[in-house]
């Protein structure tokens, strides 16, 4: 089977991503033989391929010698024994000497390696990984360790390139959605009014990411992936792994979308869990539309009252409050057909590229009319602007003195852009850079 190992310096985070890689497996088979977890290789799954995951760094260092024996032994294990190489490095540290030396050794093999950053936790942090471009990459995968995010893009990638399997996503390229939120707010409610009467859902096909359930489906026009979590409960075998299994499913699932619809039950409110799911799916760059369940059963149900609702979840979920709020019946199907166009609507406007020109066209005269303000008298000037090719929207602005652009003018940065090109529900990533 395939093996990826994973290659770095002491202390990058070798075992953290080895451990994520391996957790949901290991607390299975912890929970049911009492294994423990002190080992350094173990089976994996992504978009339902099997691999074996190497952590090469499991060993402690004394002095210089075995640290550069050790090294070598790494690389040496990587490159016999593995498909593919993920060689870590940490953005806190920034590319150092040795660094340089592991890949410069990694390279002489013929596996495919994968330069990831870990660390990467802010927009100065991403900012600063570029330092790695020094190794003469193409491209790299960032990481980020308090969040979590950034695994699914890398493994994504590496699972795609995995010689020996022919494993394709049946999916490529079409929306893919997950229903999020608590238990019994009225998931699989939606799916199945979603699958109900209509004979044109196209396919289903269970395990394609293990575990779960994806239905192709065709309906309202739209054709779409649901990426269903609410199925997965039900499979956990052991009572103590419900929460992790459903913690883990909606993480992975997240991961694997586009869009994150976060379902609420109206006769509750917006919780903290709903809060880590946001923040999840935000964290991630996912399209989010917040559904607004069971509305059959709120009594008064004015125009006021769903505002009220709307206010009280918006202040909530803090700054990105751009994002769409529908209030449905999962039961009655009231609205369904629009939460699929409005989740529809935000998977494309995550997807919208805008061309340089108009981008600069519409921007620099807004920047002129209202300047980032002086920094101890000196002017800021804007003079630039180009949206990143990545999956989510991300925007850099070249300026003379990005270091002095604060807080408040970035925001105003992004709620310009929102209402000039309208990325309702889609994070947006904004950077001021050195021209
Ligand atoms: P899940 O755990 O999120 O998948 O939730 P379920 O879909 O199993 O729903 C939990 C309960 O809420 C079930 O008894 C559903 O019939 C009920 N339910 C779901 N959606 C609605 C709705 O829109 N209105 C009403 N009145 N009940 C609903």
């Amino acid at each position: 089977s395939n093996i990826v190992a994973i290659v770095g310096r002491p202390n990058v985070g070798k075992s953290t991503l080895f451990n994520r890689l391996l957790e949901r497996r290991e607390a299975i088979v912890d929970s049911e033989a009492g294994v423990t977890r002190d080992r350094h290789y173990g089976k994996s799954d992504w978009n339902g391929v099997d691999f074996t995951v190497i952590d090469t760094g499991g060993y402690d260092i004394g002095t210089e010698d075995v640290f550069e024996i050790e090294i070598r032994k790494q690389v040496a294990l990587a490159v016999e024994e593995a498909t593919s190489i993920i060689f870590m490095v940490n953005v806190d540290e920034g590319l150092v000497e040795t660094d340089e030396e592991i890949f410069h050794l990694l390279r002489k093999s013929n596996k495919p390696i994968y330069l990831v950053i870990n660390k990467v936790d802010t927009n100065k942090e991403e900012l600063a990984a570029t330092e790695f471009y020094q190794l003469g990459v193409d491209s790299y995968f960032t990481l980020s360790s308090a969040s979590g995010s950034g695994t699914g893009e890398l493994l994504d990638q590496v699972v795609k390139d995995f010689p020996t399997t022919e494993y394709k996503d049946p999916f490529e390229g079409l929306p893919k959605i997950t229903i999020a939120g608590r238990p019994n707010v009225g998931k699989s409610t939606m799916t199945n009014a979603l699958l109900d009467d209509e004979r044109n859902i196209v396919t289903d096909i269970a395990g394609t990411t293990r575990d779960s359930i994806q239905t192709l489906y065709n309906k309202f026009g739209h054709e779409f992936v649901l990426v269903d979590t609410a199925g997965m409960r039900r499979k956990a075998k052991v009572k103590e792994d419900l929460e992790f299994y459903s913690v883990m499913r909606a993480i992975r699932s997240i991961e694997y979308s586009d869009v994150v619809i976060i379902m609420v039950d109206a006769t509750q409110g917006w919780e903290s869990q709903d809060m880590n799911i946001f923040g999840l799916a935000q964290k991630n760059r996912k399209g989010i539309v917040i559904l607004i369940n069971k509305w059959d059963l709120v009594e008064d149900k004015t125009t006021n009252m769903m505002r009220d609702f709307e206010e009280k979840i918006k202040d909530r979920i803090g700054q990105f409050t751009d994002i769409p709020i529908l209030f449905v019946s999962a039961l009655t199907k009231q609205r369904i057909l629009k939460a699929v166009e409005v989740a529809m609507e935000v998977y494309e406007d995550r997807k919208k590229r805008i061309k340089t020109s108009k981008l600069n066209e519409v921007m620099l005269p807004i920047f002129e009319r209202t300047p980032p303000p002086a920094n101890k008298g000196k002017y800021i000037k804007i003079k630039y602007c180009v949206q990143l090719p990545t999956p989510s929207p991300q925007f850099v602005f070249f300026c003379n003195l990005p270091q002095y652009v604060k807080e408040a003018y970035k925001r105003f940065t992004e709620n310009q852009l929102r209402k000039e090109f309208g990325f309702t529900g889609v994070p947006i990533e904004i950077y001021f850079r050195q021209k």
